[in-house]
C-alpha cells in the first residue's frame, strides 16, 4: 500500500548505538521523525551525551532532536515501581512505560504516525524478552503502534507495517546482546561516532542503588539530591543526618559544587586529604565532630595523630577515626562492607616492613 502523506514518528532516541539505527532504519524510509531524548537524573558522570553530541548524531540520521527532562514522577517510579526492580534498583519496565507514554503524548501533538524504539529482543533477560516487549507495549496503551525497527522481523507486524507507512522488509531481526550487526550496519550507514555500548545508568550499580535505598528510606530521593548520590563514600549517622567524603580529587571538586548554604563542608589544613559534606535538617555539634573524624580519617595524616581540618568555616582539631569506630555507619552493598583501605602512612609502616619495602 503506498501511503498517502509524508508519515511521522517519534522515536525515544538515547544518543546510543541501537537508537541510532533504528531512528535511521526509519528516516530512509522517508519518515519524518522527532527523536526524543530522555535525560533522566542517574546517567553515569561522565558518559551522559551532551545536548550537541545528541544533536550531531539525531541530525546525522536525519531526525530534529527533542530533550526533555525528568521530574519527580520518575523518582516515584524508582522508589516504588509496578512491574519492580529489574537489577539493583533500576525499574526498566516502569522507565521504559514512563518514557513511551511522553512518546505517545509528543506523537499525538504533532499527529504522528507511530511510536518507535531501538529494543532488541533478547538483548537484556528480564525487559526486552518478547512477553516485556508487549507488556510495555500495552502498559502504555500503545498496542500495534509501537515499532521496534532493530527486531521487527522477530515480532507481530504492527499498524504502521501493515498499512505501507513502513516496509516491513527494510526492518531487521536482530536478537541478543552481541552488538557485532549493529556495528556493521553503523559502519554501512557511514556513522562511526557512536558512544560505546553499555550500560550507563548509575541504578544498575550496586553501590550507587545501596545508597538510592538509603535516600528512600530516609525520604531523601529528591531531583536535586540524585547528583550528590553519585560521588563520594556515604554515611549516615544515628542522628539521620548524612556524610559524603570525596575519594579523589575529581569528587572533591564536585562535592564542592555541591554542597548547599546549609552544609557543613569539612577540609584538612596542613595535609592532603577529601571534601566532607554534613546534610541534615540539625546540624549537631556531635554530628559536626563525627563528620571531622571521618574526613580526617581519609586524610593523609599519619594514623591517630589529630588532623587540623576547616569546618564549617572554623579551625578545628580532631582525631580521626579507627575504621572499626565507623564501618558501620557506611552505606554501601552488603557484600562489600569494610571500609576503603587507605594504605598505612610511612610513619605508621612496621619497621620491618618498610626495610623490606625499602630494598
Ligand atoms: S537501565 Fe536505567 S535508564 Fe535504562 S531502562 Fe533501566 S532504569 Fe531506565
Amino acid at each position: 500500500m503506498i501511503p498517502s502523506r509524508k508519515s511521522k514518528a517519534v522515536g525515544l532516541f538515547s544518543g546510543g548505538l541501537d537508537s541510532i539505527l533504528a531512528t535511521k532504519l526509519i528516516t530512509e524510509q522517508g519518515v519524518t521523525v522527532v527523536a526524543l531524548h530522555y535525560r533522566l537524573p542517574f546517567g553515569v558522570p561522565g558518559r551522559e551525551p551532551t545536548e550537541e553530541k545528541l544533536s550531531k548524531m539525531a541530525s546525522l540520521v536525519g531526525a530534529s532532536l527533542m530533550i526533555l527532562d525528568a521530574d519527580d514522577a520518575y523518582l516515584q517510579l524508582v522508589r516504588s515501581p509496578q512491574f519492580g526492580h529489574v537489577k539493583q534498583l533500576a525499574p526498566c519496565i516502569d522507565c521504559l512505560v514512563f518514557m513511551l507514554a511522553k512518546a505517545k503524548e509528543l506523537a499525538r501533538e504533532i499527529k504522528a504516525d507511530f511510536v518507535f524504539t531501538g529494543e532488541v529482543v533478547g538483548q537484556r533477560a528480564v525487559c526486552q524478552n518478547k512477553r516485556a516487549l508487549k507488556q510495555i507495549e500495552k502498559a502504555v496503551g500503545l498496542e500495534g503502534r509501537l515499532l521496534r525497527p532493530l527486531s521487527a522481523k522477530l515480532l507481530e507486524p504492527t499498524i504502521p507495517e501493515l498499512t505501507g507507512l513502513v516496509r516491513r522488509e527494510r526492518l531487521l531481526d536482530l536478537k541478543g546482546r552481541s552488538r557485532r550487526r549493529q556495528i556493521r550496519l553503523a559502519h554501512e550507514f557511514g556513522i562511526f561516532d557512536y558512544p560505546i555500548p553499555g550500560a550507563g545508568c548509575m541504578l544498575l550499580d550496586k553501590n550507587f542503588a545501596a545508597r538510592a535505598r538509603d535516600a528512600v528510606k530516609h525520604d531523601q530521593l529528591a531531583l536535586p539530591e540524585t547528583e550528590l548520590l553519585k560521588y563520594g563514600r556515604h554515611f549516615r549517622l544515628e542522628s539521620g543526618a548524612k556524610v559524603v567524603v570525596g575519594r579523589n580529587e575529581a569528587e572533591n571538586k564536585r562535592l564542592e559544587e555541591l554542597a548547599r548554604e546549609d552544609d557543613v563542608l569539612c577540609k584538612p589544613l596542613e595535609v592532603m586529604g577529601p571534601v566532607a559534606i554534613l546534610r541534615s535538617q540539625k546540624k549537631t555539634k556531635k554530628d559536626t565532630e563525627i563528620a571531622a573524624r571521618i574526613c580526617a580519617r581519609y586524610s593523609d595524616a599519619p594514623a591517630g595523630k589529630p588532623v587540623k581540618l576547616t569546618c564549617a568555616g572554623k579551625n578545628v582539631s580532631v582525631k580521626p577515626y579507627k575504621d572499626e569506630d565507623f564501618v558501620a555507619l557506611r552505606v554501601q552493598a552488603q557484600e562489600s562492607e569494610n571500609v576503603d583501605p587507605v594504605p598505612a602512612p610511612a610513619a605508621e609502616v612496621p619497621k620491618k616492613r618498610r626495610s623490606k619495602a625499602a630494598k
